[in-house]
């Protein structure tokens, strides 16, 4: 059970877990501790580690994440709004496209995505998060005109919303320079932009996920001039597909690059590979999906490559689950993410853990690993912190027997000899 398994690391001091890791991985480990940068060659040798250099990995994550931002384990109240799954993309490992022409195909009107905003406010939310398919007929005006119509009725909530690959589509459709477009973007209301589209940034590794997609220079532009005009971004990466563990480093690295130059991320935010429904998957060209290993490692590697540069590196539940997100945050992550209240992605593409949780729910959660529960804002102002429970804060019931009995293999992690 990871769950044991997760306690006996837990029950492991710092000091311990180095001294039993090899000198190579130890050596690694403490330069992060003293506040050094790592290179390529100390990430790689990280990002393999088995056994007592997988653990030392963890707890040494863990003692970064506590002195970086200490041990409230913050959360947004937040919507998804995925406004429509037309899309002529065609990213192999996508489950969420659709043709035009298909029977479950959707597009919402502008009216429903502000009702559904409005809706969302009333439920407690600051933020709404806005990403879609791609449409050929799409006007590269509607993007503009969905912020303006929330933002006149909602001008207090924070939209974060369309990823660099829909900023270069409505590029595309408009023809406006791309310092133009972001910028009628955010004079519309645009107050922040996922930094999704990312997958590996790697643009032989692209090549094989989604030829038709956004190479890596322009992912970047789109993002380097989001910070110049004072436009926040997440920052992500999806693993567990055809990548190598050298594409983490190289694709981490350059995100603490950018983030060295602009400061313009927020968070990182690792995004497991959900396989079932997918042609990347199912043509047999991709591995199936994240593992526990995996997903424990990338979070610990995040946090050690990114030491000093990006604060916030958060889970996605919806893809890992609660046991593996709960590990996850005692493994380097230190964001819980956000309650969604609706979500079509990672659910089209055959994930199971649900797609809405209650505020209350998180911070019981979060209450379970012994931290403080926080809930914040898009970008990180803390709103409210959560000292003691309250009669809100329940165990999501239903979602129990997954959480006990959801957890994958994990014999890596039992290589430890400990
Ligand atoms: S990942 Fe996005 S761009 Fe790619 S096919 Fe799916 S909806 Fe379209």
């Amino acid at each position: 059970m990871l769950n044991q398994v997760h306690r006996e690391w837990n029950d492991i001091s710092l000091d311990r877990a180095l001294s039993a890791a090899s000198p190579a991985v130890a050596g690694a480990l403490e330069k992060a501790l003293a506040a050094h940068d790592l290179g390529f060659d100390e990430g790689l040798r990280l990002a393999t580690v088995e056994g007592n250099d997988f653990v030392a990995l963890i707890k040494v994550a863990d003692e970064l994440r506590r002195r970086e931002v200490g041990d409230h384990v913050t959360y947004v109240v937040n919507r998804n709004l995925n406004f429509t799954n037309i899309c002529i993309v065609g990213c192999a490992f996508c489950g969420f496209g659709r043709g035009a022409d298909a029977p479950d195909a959707y597009f919402h009107s502008i009216e429903t995505l502000v009702a559904k905003s409005v809706e969302a406010v009333e439920r407690g939310a600051t933020e709404v998060c806005i990403q879609g398919g791609l449409p050929r007929d799409l006007d590269g005006y509607f993007y503009v005109r969905l912020l303006r119509a929330i933002k006149s009725r909602l001008p207090g909530l924070h939209v974060h919303a369309y990823s660099p690959m829909e900023i270069a589509y409505g590029i595309d459709k408009t023809r406006l320079p791309l310092r133009d477009y972001l910028l009628m973007l955010k004079e519309a209301g645009l107050n922040s932009i996922p930094g999704t589209a990312a997958e590996i940034l790697d643009d032989s590794v692209r090549k094989s996920l989604s030829p038709n997609k956004l190479k890596v220079r322009q992912w970047i532009d789109v993002i380097r001039t989001a910070h110049s005009l004072g436009i926040p971004t997440t920052s992500t990466m999806m693993y567990g597909h055809t990548e190598l563990p050298e594409h983490w480093v190289r694709h981490i690295l350059l995100l603490r690059e950018i983030q060295k130059e602009t400061g313009g991320f927020t968070e990182f935010v690792p995004l497991g590979f959900i396989h079932p429904q997918t042609r990347l998957f199912q043509s047999g060209r991709a591995r199936a999906g994240h593992s526990t290993p995996e997903d424990l490692l990338v979070h610990a590697l995040a946090r050690v490559l990114l030491r000093g540069y990006i604060p916030n590196i958060q889970i996605s539940w919806v893809k890992m689950g609660f046991d593996l997100s709960l590990a996850c945050l005692d493994a380097g992550a230190n964001d819980f993410s956000g309650t969604l209240m609706e979500e079509s992605i990672s659910k089209s593409a055959g994930a199971t853990f649900g797609e809405s949780i209650t505020p209350g729910e998180i911070r019981a959660m979060i209450r379970m690993i012994g931290r403080t529960p926080a809930e914040r804002s898009t970008t990180y102002k803390i709103l409210k912190t959560f000292d003691y429970a309250d009669a809100e804060e329940r165990l999501p019931l239903e979602r129990l027997p997954v959480m006990a009995g959801g957890a994958p293999d994990h014999a890596q992690l039992a290589q430890a000899s400990y």
